[in-house]
């Protein structure tokens, strides 16, 4: 009975992870979508608990209580801004259960416990634990890189992607080893120990610019560890879960690169971000055109078509409420507002979408980069909201810079571009753009939020 009903919830999380997955694809559903996911894992836990193999419940409910406690301050106080740092701590734990499941088994089978370590069995496990400890020590790696506990730039010197080959095929050899004898546990251990060692090797030459990138592909490693951590103790909701968690982490990692017109080895392989580069050499001297709060409220008041481009500054800043409150003023007073959503503008995949619905603007204000770039040229003013790379033209039209290639949106060709940012800096990319510096745009220093403010009452006034 007890069997049944572990079965039966495993079925119904299943099904509730894969409906919550469907509704996280569209902005409208994608509250919902984590509520049924959190339901679906609430099932998964209490279809376990009731396992009639646990002993004891003293450990498990110790467990429950720190990870709650780790818990609710990541998912309450963490700002969006550092999501893709919070997912990274999130796999490493995740990573880390799979590696004391694996050793646990392990161990317990050669000190009394039930079953044997059959080739199956011990190749699923040593997958489980080298992809487990290659993740747990990668995503710290990642995270202290976002954080910027640890230099952002890549770490690299001569022979490096040669030394983490062999180090990897060395890891490999040792896997071969323990599915042929799994009773030597010295080549088990040593697998663990070398994979942790070569999750820091291969994420510390990558530059923290790609660091979301690598966090969706450790996601990725993180559930294939699960799904063989379910083959390993014959689990099928860790199994199902591993494998939507290992899909979507990889199909994420490829699509994020694509956006970035990068190729998948480009990223792993390319120390991209190590030098800073200028476009033109002489970015710094052209010529800028700043303007006041309140001459670009005029602008906007007058306006008939304005569109909206977020960027990474708008999370920074979190002025997505002051965004609201200036395009509600602007439509109140006649004139038409879109949003303009890049792929990657901000740090995370749908970054824009998230703070923009939390802000109460209505989804069919927002508008994909192929859905808006044709209405750029028809557009009275473009209001930049701390985007850069997003809105570089270099990318569209110097084959020389690093970005070249990366779909852009079309900003520059607007009648007039306001830019939102605190100063000169560059964004990501660490490239100078020359949108700033062409004959329509003007820039609006400061804070984002702070300008919006002010923005927002000089069109009150005007
Ligand atoms: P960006 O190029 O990083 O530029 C952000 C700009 O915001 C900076 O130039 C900065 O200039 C400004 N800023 C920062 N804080 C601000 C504040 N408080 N108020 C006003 N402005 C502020 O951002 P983006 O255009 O959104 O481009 C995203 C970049 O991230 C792309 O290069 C993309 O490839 C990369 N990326 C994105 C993802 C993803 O999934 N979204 C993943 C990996 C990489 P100041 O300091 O001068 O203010």
């Amino acid at each position: 009975m007890r069997e049944t009903l572990t079965q039966a919830s495993y079925l119904a999380a299943s099904v509730l992870f894969i409906l919550g997955l469907r509704s996280l694809t569209r902005p409208d559903k994608a509250r919902r979508g984590m509520q049924q996911a959190a339901v679906g894992m609430l099932l998964a836990i209490c279809g376990t608990l009731i396992n009639y193999q646990i002993v004891d419940y003293k450990w498990i409910a110790a467990g429950l209580v720190i990870g709650a406690i780790i818990g609710y301050p990541l998912g309450m106080w963490v700002p969006t801004t550092a999501l893709p740092q919070r997912i990274a701590i999130s796999l490493s734990f995740g990573a880390l259960a799979s590696v004391l499941v694996g050793v646990a088994e392990y161990y317990s089978v050669f000190h009394g416990g039930e079953g044997e370590l059959h080739s199956a069995r011990m190749a699923a496990l040593g997958f489980e634990v080298l992809l487990g400890s290659l993740t747990v020590t990668g995503a710290l790696v990642a995270c202290g890189k976002l954080q910027e506990w640890l230099p952002s730039k890549p770490m690299t010197y001569r022979g490096q992607n040669f030394v983490n080959f062999v180090l990897f095929a060395l890891a490999i050899v040792l896997l071969v080893t323990v599915i042929v004898r799994p009773e030597m546990a010295a080549p088990f251990y040593a697998m663990i120990a070398l994979a942790a060692v070569l999750g820091v090797l291969m994420v510390m030459p990558i530059g923290g610019a790609d660091m979301p990138v690598v966090v969706a592909l450790l996601n990725s490693y993180c559930g294939l560890a699960a799904a063989a951590t379910g083959f390993a103790i014959g689990n099928s909701i860790l199994i199902i879960c591993g494998a939507l968690d290992g899909a979507s982490g990889f199909l994420l990692s490829i699509l994020m690169s694509k956006a970035m017109n990068r190729s998948f080895a480009n990223v792993l392989f390319g120390a991209f971000g190590g030098e800073t580069t200028t476009t033109s050499a002489s970015g710094d001297t052209l010529p800028v055109r700043s303007v006041s709060a309140e001459d670009a409220a005029i602008q906007l008041a007058y306006a008939q078509r304005v569109i909206i481009v977020p960027g990474y500054g708008m999370a920074v800043a979190q002025a997505q409420h002051q965004v609201r409150e200036l395009a509600e003023l602007v439509e109140k007073r006649g004139g038409e507002v879109k949003y303009a959503i890049h792929p990657v503008a901000g740090r995370m995949p749908g970054h824009m979408n998230v703070l923009l619905a939390e802000a109460n603007v209505p989804y069919d204000r927002l508008y994909d980069m192929d859905e808006i770039n044709g209405e750029f040229a028809q557009t009275d003013v473009v209001l930049v909201i701390g985007a850069n790379d997003v809105v570089n033209p270099a990318a569209r039209d110097d084959p020389r810079s690093p970005i070249y290639g990366m779909p852009i949106l079309d900003v520059d060709r607007a009648k007039s571009v306001i830019v939102l940012k605190r100063g000169m800096a560059t964004g990501f990319a660490g490239i100078d753009n020359a949108l700033f510096h062409a004959p329509a745009t003007s820039m609006l220093f400061g804070d984002a939020k702070a300008s919006l403010t002010k923005l927002v009452s000089e069109v009150k006034a005007a």
